[in-house]
């Protein structure tokens, strides 16, 4: 399933080359066919676009204090409505900025886990979908989304019944997607930690991705050894503030990545990822 790492190193570094060449890399309109990824750098905050030629997914929305700088990139991007928004967990680092972004980019709809954490964020949240009429669809391992006309994005968790008693119930019940395009594979695993994992491998649920988003900011108690073997994946992206005070990554994580054979970038070091699929291969312009 995994292109050779080697080979996929090869691609980065013809698109870094490439990306230095045409000076700025400005955004261009994206190609049908081709699938775009920016992982924004937000500070310890999550916040991801999803783009193809007709739609346009945003994964998590940062804290309220991340909506300028999201909508910057937004409009950077040509986004002028959101199809749908997923909101992997209701912590305020993921949901935080959604209302604040809805009220310059429209959200046709949302996708999360339902996860009642009962936060003053979360009903916030509720209160605001309602208000606005805006079609909700709670999260259900199995599900099968369409993203516009060429990709197919795997919902594989949470489960049916929550999972209760672990350390942070609301991250180990994160909404956790696989995208599909072409034999591409990219995996999102929200804030999933241990407890989390560990369920969603018993579960049997095919894992395997090229690329994984590690959860929780690269968290210890996230991404396993166990769980990295199901994975495979030749790229690592992680989403930490620079300078945090929760230390992320961790360098437990970053050291089982290593081994995994997964090459690594951050957005506290690197900046904002951004992404490409061909559906047969992926270049990341750091
Ligand atoms: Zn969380």
């Amino acid at each position: 399933m995994s292109p050779p790492p080697r080979a996929l190193a090869i691609r980065l570094l013809l698109a870094a080359l490439v990306c230095a060449a045409l000076a700025g890399c400005a955004p261009d309109r994206i190609q049908p066919g081709h699938l775009r990824l920016l992982l924004m750098d937000i500070g310890e905050a999550d916040c991801m676009l999803i783009q193809t030629h007709d739609a346009n997914w945003l994964v998590d929305s940062g804290e309220t204090t991340s909506a300028p700088a999201i909508r910057r990139r937004l409009r950077e991007r040509g986004v002028r409505s959101l199809d749908m928004a997923v909101l992997t967990h209701p912590h305020s680092d993921h949901i935080g900025g959604i209302r604040e972004i809805g009220r310059g980019v429209p959200v046709r709809q949302i996708l999360d886990s339902g996860f009642p954490l009962g936060s003053g964020v979360q009903r916030r949240l509720t209160d605001w979908i309602r208000r606005e009429g805006i079609p909700y669809r709670r999260a259900r391992a199995g599900q099968v989304v369409q993203l516009g006309s060429e990709v197919t994005i795997e919902v594989l968790w949470p489960p049916d019944q929550y999972m209760r008693g672990t350390e942070s119930d609301a991250n180990n019940n994160s909404v956790v997607l696989r995208i599909r395009h072409g034999t591409v594979r990219i995996l999102i695993a929200g804030d999933l930690q241990s407890d989390g994992e560990a369920r969603l491998l018993a579960s049997g649920a095919d894992l395997t991705a090229h690329v994984l988003k590690v959860a929780h900011q690269g968290s210890s108690d996230s991404t396993s050894e166990e769980f990295l073997r199901r994975v495979r994946p030749s790229l690592a992206l992680i989403a930490a503030g620079r300078h945090n005070s929760y230390g992320h990554p961790s360098p437990e994580t970053l050291e089982r990545l290593e081994r995994a054979g997964a090459e690594v970038f951050r957005t506290d070091r690197d900046g904002d990822l951004s992404l490409e699929s061909d559906g047969a291969g992926v270049s990341l312009s750091p």
